[in-house]
């Protein structure tokens, strides 16, 4: 396969090389003047220049490469993909035996072994995202892994390789059949309308499946409920599954509208009974203050950072001020779902933003449940990063 690159790993890094971190990050090379094309193969090195493990070269965000394997006579070639997407396909078995649930992922990155790559399974169409270029350099091989292991309809891919991850806009069927747009999934029972050819993202995510269906069939029954950065108002769709008496939903961006009335109308619900607002969460929260409005379930997911033209939140500081907003208009004896995707903090760092919010709102509470990344985003304990989701469910108490 590729031509391999031999890199020095500073001493102050060999200990968390050899601990398992998968990461390979610029600062811990002696010699990274080496990298040359991404896709290239790495092999690390100690400063006395035993082996430490192998890996390939793809810039991102996060880093200059993964770790791919600690063992030196293990080669990275069509076998290797193989046995990891051999493996990661059976962890989600139970995925697969599951009428009721048609997508899911399938593949995620480092915790199945191979960093900078995910695949997803959505009702026979496989969907990959690439991280980096050098990752990219595998596309053949990961393929043809793919073929050996699962039958597939159609195969559709995302490019994200800038620093930031950002999606490269472009076709991105790569080869099989066409899926339907919209492609109709099914979640524990529930409906969704996905575009795996539509832009950065398919209408769902993925990771919030178990949240969605506690909502459903333990928090919905009989409430009022707030969605707010709501995008295609999946956990509204559970709430009135659930047999909410009204969601109501909101999202700045203007498509979220018809997409929300899209995933109410796949499910059979009357949207016209549901309330679906575009605007900034921010002022919607001053809204229902100063018309004295409160729910009894409010669901609070925001993306770790966004800028809008009055605000920028960042969740690492910001997210106590806007759950002390969502407490304010939660009834008492209600029950705020407060979620992160954030990967620079931890759940016990979350749990004191909670702390911090409800002394601000100057009221009390209890932490009901509490949910991490379902199975299928598997992860290693070597990669904290990873395991990014922490949804704690609160009751409000006073
Ligand atoms: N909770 C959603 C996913 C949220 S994605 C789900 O489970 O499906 C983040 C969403 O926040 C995006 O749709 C984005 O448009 C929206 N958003 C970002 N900043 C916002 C703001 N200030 N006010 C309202 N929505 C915002």
């Amino acid at each position: 396969m590729n031509k391999i690159i031999k890199l020095k790993v500073k001493s102050s890094y060999v200990k968390s090389i050899k601990a398992g971190v998968p990461l390979i990050k610029k600062e811990a090379i002696q010699n990274a003047n080496l990298l040359g094309e991404e896709g290239a193969l790495i092999e690390l090195m100690d400063d006395k220049g035993a082996f430490l493990a192998k890996g390939y070269y793809g810039q991102q965000n996060k880093g200059i490469g993964w770790i791919l394997s600690r063992q030196k006579d293990e080669q990275i070639d069509a076998h290797f993909f193989e046995k990891k997407v051999k493996k990661a396909l059976e962890h989600r078995s139970f995925l697969f035996n599951d009428p009721e649930t048609t997508a899911f992922r399938v593949f995620n990155g480092e915790g199945d072994g191979i960093g900078g790559v995910t695949i997803e399974y959505f009702d026979g169409y496989l969907l990959i995202q690439w991280y980096s270029e050098g990752i990219y350099q595998f596309k053949d091989v990961l393929i043809e892994a793919l073929n050996k292991v699962v039958e597939y309809k159609g195969l559709y891919e995302k490019k994200r390789f800038d620093a930031q991850g950002t999606y490269m806009a472009d076709d991105d069927f790569v080869i099989g059949e066409r899926a339907p747009e919209p492609l109709l999934v099914k979640e524990n029972g529930m409906n969704f309308a996905v575009y795996l050819n539509e832009s950065a993202m398919v209408g769902i995510f993925l990771d919030q499946r178990e949240v969605r269906k506690k909502i459903r069939d333990q928090y919905a029954e009989g409430k009022t409920v707030l969605n707010t950065f709501s995008y295609t108002g999946a956990f509204s769709v559970a709430a009135a599954l659930g047999g909410a008496i009204k969601t109501t939903s909101v999202d700045v961006a203007n498509r979220s509208k018809s997409k929300t009335i899209e995933q109410f109308s796949v499910n059979g619900i009357d949207f016209e009974a549901q309330d679906i607002i575009v605007e900034d969460v921010f002022n919607y929260f001053k809204y229902a203050g100063r018309k004295n409005l409160s729910f009894d379930l409010v669901i609070l997911d925001p993306p770790s950072y966004a800028r809008s033209k009055k605000h920028t939140f960042s969740a690492g500081k910001d997210y106590s001020d806007l759950l002390e907003k969502a407490i304010r208009i939660t009834e008492k004896g209600g029950v705020i779902v407060a979620s992160t995707n954030c990967s620079t903090f931890g759940m016990d760092k979350f749990k004191g933003f909670i702390v911090k919010a409800f002394q601000q709102a100057n009221s009390k509470y209890q932490i009901l449940e509490e949910f991490r990344l379902p199975a299928d985003f598997k992860t290693i304990k070597e990669f904290k990063e990873g395991d990014y989701l922490k949804v704690v469910f609160l009751k409000k108490r006073s």
